[in-house]
C-alpha cells in the first residue's frame, strides 16, 4: 500500500486548497513544501494591520467554492471590498463599462488581500486530521506501475497521485519532464495601495494604452490597490518616490492622494505546459498555467483547477485517484478555460503594447461594439462572473 493516496508539492494558496478539498473526500493526503504559507502581518499604530499590496479579484464562481469550503466564512469581512462596476478604457478615450445591475447580480467580484485568504485557508488545513505536512525539498519523481515515488530531503514517499502545486517554476513539472512553452514579456507588474480623494463607489478602473495596463481596484474606505503592468524599461525608472506622479500624469480616475503601502514588483511571464496532467501526475495553479494578471484570473483559474479535480476524483468513486480516467478527465475538463485565458491575456497585452494601427483600430472598434451590442456585453459580463 502506498504511503499516501495523494501527495501535494507546494504550500501556496492553491496547494493548501487542494489538500483540504481532497482530504474531505476521505483521501490520505501529504503536503510537501518548503515552509508552509506564512501570513505576513504588520501592525499600524492603531493596532490594525495596514492593507497588503497583494490582493486578488475573486470571481463569483470561486467565491461560491470558497464559501462551500468554509474559507469565505473565516475571512475578515471588513477587509473585503465588492466590485459593482468595471470601467475599461483605451488611452484615446474609448470605453467599455460592465455593470452588476445590467448583469442582474449585486456584485461582479470581490477584492480580498492575499494575507486574509492565506490565514483562512491555513486554518481550514490545520483543522483537517487526514493531512500530514512535511517541511522538505523534493529531489526526484519516479513514475511507473501503480504509484509515484517522491524523493525528498526527508526521505522517499509513495502515493497514487502526485499533484504539482509548486508555482510557475514547478519542480514537479521539471522532474516529470513536462515541457513548457514560455514567453518573457519584458514587462513588470507594479503593485501598491493609494488613498483617494474621489469615492470609488465599488468601481474598478482599467486603462489599456501606451503605458501598459493600469488597474485601480477598490479597497474598503478611501483606498485603492493599483496593479500596473508595464514594460521593464518604464518600470525600471519608477520607484516609491515617483509612482504617484507617474500615475497622476497617465491615468488617475479617482484622484490618488498618497501611497499607503510598499511598492511590489513582479516579473510578468507566460508559461504554458504541454499538458496539465500525465499518468499519475496533475498540475494545478501557476504550475499548470501562468498568464498575465491583466484580467486578474490566475488564482481564480488555479482554484477552479482544484474544484474540478475534486469533482473528477469524486465522480470516479472509490477507484485509485491517480488512475488514467482521473488524469484524462481532469486534463480535458481544464483545457478550454486555460487556453482561453492564455489567448485573452495575450491579446490584451499585444493590443496595449503595440502601436500598430490595426490593433488600435480593433481596440477602438471593439470597445464601442461591446458597449453597444447587448449580446457581446453579456458575453463579457459572463466571462467576468466566471
Ligand atoms: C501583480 C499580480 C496580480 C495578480 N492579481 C490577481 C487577481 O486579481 N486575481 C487572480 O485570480 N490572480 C491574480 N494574480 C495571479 C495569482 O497571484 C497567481 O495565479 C496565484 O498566486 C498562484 O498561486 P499558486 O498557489 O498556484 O502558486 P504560488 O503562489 O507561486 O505558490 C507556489 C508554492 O509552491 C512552493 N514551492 C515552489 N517550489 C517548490 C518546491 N520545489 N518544493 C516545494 N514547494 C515549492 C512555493 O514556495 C509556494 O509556496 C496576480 C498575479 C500578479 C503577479
Amino acid at each position: 500500500m502506498s504511503d499516501f493516496d495523494v501527495l501535494i508539492v507546494g504550500t501556496g494558496i492553491v496547494g493548501h486548497a487542494s489538500a483540504f478539498t481532497l482530504s474531505r473526500l476521505g483521501l490520505r493526503v501529504g503536503v510537501v513544501g518548503q515552509s508552509g504559507i506564512k501570513a505576513n502581518v504588520q501592525r499600524t499604530a492603531n493596532g490594525r494591520p495596514p492593507f497588503g499590496n497583494r490582493v486578488f479579484a475573486i470571481r463569483p464562481s470561486i467565491k461560491k467554492f470558497l464559501t462551500e469550503s468554509l474559507v469565505w466564512d473565516g475571512l475578515s469581512k471588513e477587509r473585503i471590498q465588492s466590485i459593482t462596476r468595471m470601467n475599461v478604457e483605451g488611452d484615446a478615450g474609448e470605453r467599455l463599462t460592465l455593470d452588476a445591475h445590467e448583469a442582474g447580480v449585486l456584485e461582479l467580484a470581490w477584492i480580498v488581500e492575499s494575507e486574509n485568504l492565506k490565514k483562512s485557508i491555513t486554518k481550514q488545513l490545520t483543522n483537517e486530521p487526514m493531512v500530514t505536512q512535511f517541511n522538505a525539498d523534493i529531489t526526484d519523481v519516479q513514475r511507473g506501475g501503480d504509484e509515484v515515488r517522491l524523493a525528498t530531503s526527508q526521505g522517499l514517499f509513495t502515493c497514487k497521485l502526485l499533484i504539482g502545486a509548486d508555482g510557475s517554476k514547478s519542480m514537479v513539472r521539471r522532474c516529470c519532464d513536462i515541457k513548457i512553452q514560455s514567453r518573457d514579456y519584458k514587462y513588470t507588474g507594479l503593485v501598491a495601495n493609494f488613498s483617494i480623494a474621489h469615492a470609488h463607489r465599488g468601481a474598478a478602473y482599467q486603462q489599456m494604452g501606451s503605458s501598459g495596463v493600469i488597474g485601480y481596484l477598490p479597497l474598503p474606505g478611501n483606498l485603492v490597490s493599483v496593479v500596473w503592468s508595464t514594460s521593464d524599461d518604464l518600470s525600471g525608472k519608477i520607484n516609491e518616490e515617483t509612482i504617484l506622479s507617474e500615475l497622476k500624469n497617465r491615468y488617475d480616475p479617482l484622484n490618488i492622494v498618497s501611497m499607503e503601502s510598499s511598492l511590489g514588483r513582479f516579473p510578468l511571464k507566460r508559461g504554458t505546459p504541454s499538458s496539465a496532467a500525465i499518468d499519475r501526475v496533475i498540475l494545478v495553479g501557476d504550475a499548470a498555467h501562468q498568464f498575465l494578471p491583466l484580467a486578474g484570473q490566475g488564482l481564480n483559474v488555479g482554484l477552479a483547477d482544484v474544484e474540478t479535480l475534486a469533482s473528477v476524483v469524486k465522480d470516479c468513486g472509490d477507484v485509485d485517484p491517480g488512475c488514467l480516467s482521473v488524469t484524462n478527465r481532469y486534463r480535458r475538463a481544464r483545457r478550454e478555460e486555460i487556453e482561453s485565458f492564455t489567448r485573452f491575456t495575450e491579446l490584451i497585452h499585444d493590443m496595449s503594447s503595440s502601436d500598430k494601427a490595426i490593433y488600435r483600430t480593433f481596440q477602438r472598434f471593439g470597445f464601442g461594439a461591446v458597449n453597444q451590442i447587448g449580446i457581446l456585453k453579456r458575453f463579457f459580463i459572463d466571462k467576468a462572473l466566471g
